[in-house]
């Protein structure tokens, strides 16, 4: 295939720079994530049921999983540390679920900026019309974003490891309803630099 517009999948939504997006999913449908420039992060949280009351929780799923790299065949679970979505399949070797989301406050802390718009002033926005409040928003699980922990234990925020095409595929093990921010951090390399779209796809749940 040759131009972007052929290797798009169809029924694709593209998620511009800085967007996002947020669905309800029934049990069994999947969805598909797509890196379309490559180099791009896309912050993801879940919630069990289609209500805002239990969410996708990272401790529950680091210790299950017993991995902070989550691939193929690994499980999202929520507080309650039921299974909410697994990851089907993954052609990027490095997804984040301990860097959290970007927000407001961080980077001000962090980088010294006001009023930055991160990650989570997206979700509070893609979660309106489930009500959300900012308290609702959990940690996210950052699809495509590279924050290694080394040897010695300290981490840092790289570059990503992703390129144009990469893909990472869910299914709902639960209905659920899921978010994603098109992370629109520009002060730290966890972008490569530049703000790129990805690519949603949900399926028709005929798996
Ligand atoms: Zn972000």
């Amino acid at each position: 295939m040759g131009s972007e517009e052929q290797q798009m999948l169809a029924g694709e939504t593209v998620v511009p720079p800085r967007g996002f997006i947020a669905a309800e999913m029934r049990r069994g449908q999947s969805l598909r994530i797509t890196d379309l420039e490559g180099g791009q992060v896309g912050d993801v949280v879940v919630f069990a049921d289609r209500s805002l009351a239990e969410k996708f929780w990272i401790s529950n799923t680091i210790r299950l999983n017993g991995t902070v790299y989550l691939g193929p065949g690994h499980v999202l679970y929520s507080e309650l540390s039921r299974p909410m979505m697994t990851i089907l399949d993954t052609s990027c070797a490095r997804h984040d679920l301990m860097a959290g989301s970007c927000n407001a406050e961080i980077d001000k802390v962090r980088y010294g900026v006001d009023d930055h718009r991160g990650c989570v002033e997206n979700f509070i926005e893609a979660l309106r019309p489930w009500g959300a409040r900012r308290e609702d928003i959990p940690m996210s699980f950052n699809v495509f974003m590279n924050c290694p922990v080394h040897a010695d234990g300290s981490w840092s925020i790289e570059t990503p490891v992703s390129k144009a095409g990469d893909f990472i595929e869910f299914q709902a093990e639960m209905d659920v309803i899921v978010a994603m921010s098109n992370c629109p951090q520009d002060l730290n390399p966890c972008n490569a630099g530049v703000l790129k779209p990805l690519g949603w796809k949900l399926s028709d749940g005929s798996t």
